[in-house]
């Protein structure tokens, strides 16, 4: 009985979206149906391995009715259930579609078509030509009768049972009158050729020719080549076979960066072509995103895009293919997790791949920075994750730093390179924005040495810290964080500065303390300052203020760290202050100086105050008083 279901409303709006907007690039439609068609046959055939009631003889088909202005795609794959097809056709599952959509609406037309695919809406884009779709489904090595579903893309579909002979799906897209050239064969072989070449089971078609004596033969012809890529020489294959190959893999738009061409041999044996894409996709750290990893192949026979321990989690935008001879074609998903070979296979690809990028690093730095502003964070997120692969990592991670312009990446090893002979640590400090960074009084003695700084202001980069700490022999320290300490010349000198200057002024320093109660840990004369008259430091292990919120925009709670403030010693406010503290040591004015110097340190680091109304009051007195009034 015929069944008529609304589309849930995100799908609405795709369609509404499919009809109206993306008409840039039509022919990807069919790119798309053969897309699914391929997938539902490499499903099948993997069942196949274990279930002797699927047929094997595979192929997609494509049937052109000029007559009734209908294109059909059909498939002998997995099929899909009664339910499937409702759970797959009438809604969209994906989280993403709502990302997808906010996308296109920045993106408008121009780069729309693109985007289709990345969220798994590639069924949909058919309504971009036609005014009716229908698929009929049956499910392999079932029973049960097939499924017809129908829509014209607006508000609603029906669903109702239908007859098919074989396993598979077949659409049937009903061609809007404007469309009609898809119907021709010239047109259908271009659109194979450019995107669905590389799919390894036939795309068959009947092609009817006239003979020389006007009587007609009926024909099939297979329209691709079949090859599967990544077993061809790398010299045979085109820039623009590695583009779509790669478009087809991703499930999002762009072009590649590059591409890595992979054969393994001795104890592990498998071939890999792997891509790196030009652009992050803009869900890149969703869950979405690290579902689907590189496709695994073995004995050229799909197995899985779901198997995790292929890549390392940091390297999920690496999209290729990996096809083994080593692994049992009979191996279940399950098992394929802990496999050795697999892990082995993982070992090889994440070598090759960051050997790829340090080459890049070397050869061409455009590129490698191109990369690292789309991919840096997952580099990063490599320091701190893959031990075995630090070495390599920590070569290929850039940052800003003070004495370059903003924009410009630095590696540690140019930093080292660069540094002053009598400079002994790395310096670097982190936070939310480098204008804000550039000016902190955290860094005034670093730059008054001539000592450079690493500006960490990627949130990750609190973690790579953390696993980074030592590079090339030298220490990496943070410059807002417990005391800096030069080299031992100058150590000798202020040593001696500081212990006269806490001698004298000690019971002031002493009073601050009291007066500022639980929110500092300490207060101590610095090293680090020049022209600032104080400032908070972070103790040695203690977390930073920048940690803190970046745990409370994720939503997790953090107890926060009290901090040392440290005062300039040759500032004037030391003796002004000690003025007024030698003359009464009740005088009210103390405490409010010393809430005064514990806000403007806040202030200079661009930490917020607690209490911006006093603040502004104090200030305002102040100022009352200056002018004399
Ligand atoms: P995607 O292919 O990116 O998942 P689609 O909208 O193209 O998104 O398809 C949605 C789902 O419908 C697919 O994931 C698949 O489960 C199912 N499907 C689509 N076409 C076919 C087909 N020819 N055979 C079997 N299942 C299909």
């Amino acid at each position: 009985m015929s069944e008529t279901k609304k589309f849930k409303t995100e799908v609405q709006q795709l369609l509404d979206l499919m009809v109206h907007s993306l008409y840039s690039n039509k022919d990807i439609f069919l790119r798309e149906l053969i897309a699914n068609a391929a997938d539902a046959i490499d499903k099948a055939r993997f069942e196949a391995l274990t279930n002797s009631e699927i047929a094997t003889d595979w192929e997609i088909r494509i049937e052109a009715d000029k007559e009734h202005s209908i294109l059909r795609i059909s498939d002998n794959g997995i099929g899909m259930t009664n339910e499937e097809v409702i759970k797959n056709i009438g809604t969209i599952a994906k989280s993403g579609t709502k990302a997808f959509l906010s996308a296109l609406d920045k993106n408008k037309e121009e780069n729309s078509p693109d985007l289709i695919g990345q969220f798994g809406v590639g069924f949909y884009s058919a309504f971009m030509v036609a005014d009716k779709v229908e698929l009929i489904s049956k499910k392999a090595g079932s029973k049960d009768s097939a499924t017809c579903w129908e829509s014209d893309g607006k508000a609603d579909y029906s669903i109702d049972e239908s007859t098919r002979e074989n396993q598979g799906t077949t659409v049937i897209v009903h061609l809007k009158e404007s469309e009609k050239a898809y119907l021709e064969e010239w047109k259908i072989k271009e659109i194979i050729k450019k995107y669905s070449d590389y799919i390894e089971h036939p795309i068959k078609m009947s092609i009817t020719r006239k003979k020389e004596d006007e009587s007609e033969e009926t024909t099939d012809e297979v329209l691709n080549s079949q090859k599967a890529i990544w077993l061809r020489s790398a010299n045979d294959i085109t820039e623009e076979e590695h583009k779509n190959f790669f478009q087809h893999l991703s499930h999002f738009g762009g072009d590649p960066l590059m591409h890595i061409q992979y054969s393994a041999e001795g104890t592990s044996e498998f071939k890999a072509l792997l891509y790196i894409p030009e652009k992050a996709p803009f869900d890149l750290f969703s869950q979405d995103q690290k579902k689907h990893g590189l496709h695994l192949y073995i004995k050229r026979v799909f197995i899985s895009d779901e198997c995790n321990n292929l890549l390392p989690d940091y390297l999920r935008f690496v999209k290729g293919v990996v096809d083994s001879s080593d692994l049992p074609l009979n191996i279940s998903r399950e098992i394929l997790q802990d496999n050795p070979t697999i892990l082995k296979i993982n070992k090889n690809i994440v070598k090759k791949i960051l050997s790829e990028l340090t080459k890049l690093k070397e050869n061409d730095l455009e590129k490698y920075v191109n990369f690292y502003h789309e991919f840096g964070k997952n580099l990063k997120e490599g320091v701190h994750s893959d031990f075995a692969n630090k070495e390599k990592l920590q070569e290929l991670v850039m940052f800003e730093s003070m004495t370059n312009e903003p924009g410009k990446l630095i590696s540690l090893k140019e930093y080292v390179t660069a540094m002053p002979e009598k400079q002994k640590e790395i310096y670097f400090i982190t936070g939310e924005e480098r204008a804000v960074l550039e000016n902190s009084p955290h860094l005034e003695l670093l730059k008054k040495n001539g000592y450079d700084v690493l500006f960490m202001i990627d949130p990750i980069d609190e973690w790579v810290v953390q696993s980074l700490t030592e590079y090339d022999g030298k220490k990496l320290k943070a410059a807002g964080k417990g005391e800096i300490e030069l080299d031992d010349e100058s150590k000798k000198d202020t040593d001696k500065k500081l212990k006269k200057a806490s001698k004298e002024h000690k019971n002031l320093i002493g009073f601050i303390k009291t007066s500022l109660g639980e929110k500092i840990k300490d207060v101590r004369f610095s090293k680090r300052l020049t022209d600032s008259a104080c400032c908070l430091v972070s103790d040695e292990y203690d977390p930073t203020p920048n940690m803190e919120r970046i745990f409370k925009a994720m939503n997790q709670s953090m107890p926060s760290t009290k901090r040392i403030l440290e005062i300039n010693p040759d500032h004037a406010l030391v003796a002004g202050l000690q003025g007024v503290y030698d003359k009464s040591k009740d005088d009210p004015k103390l405490a409010e100086f010393a809430e005064l110097l514990y806000d403007q340190a806040l202030l200079a680091e661009g930490s917020p105050i607690p209490d911006p109304v006093n603040f502004s009051k104090r200030i305002s007195d102040l100022m009352v008083v200056s002018l004399g009034k």
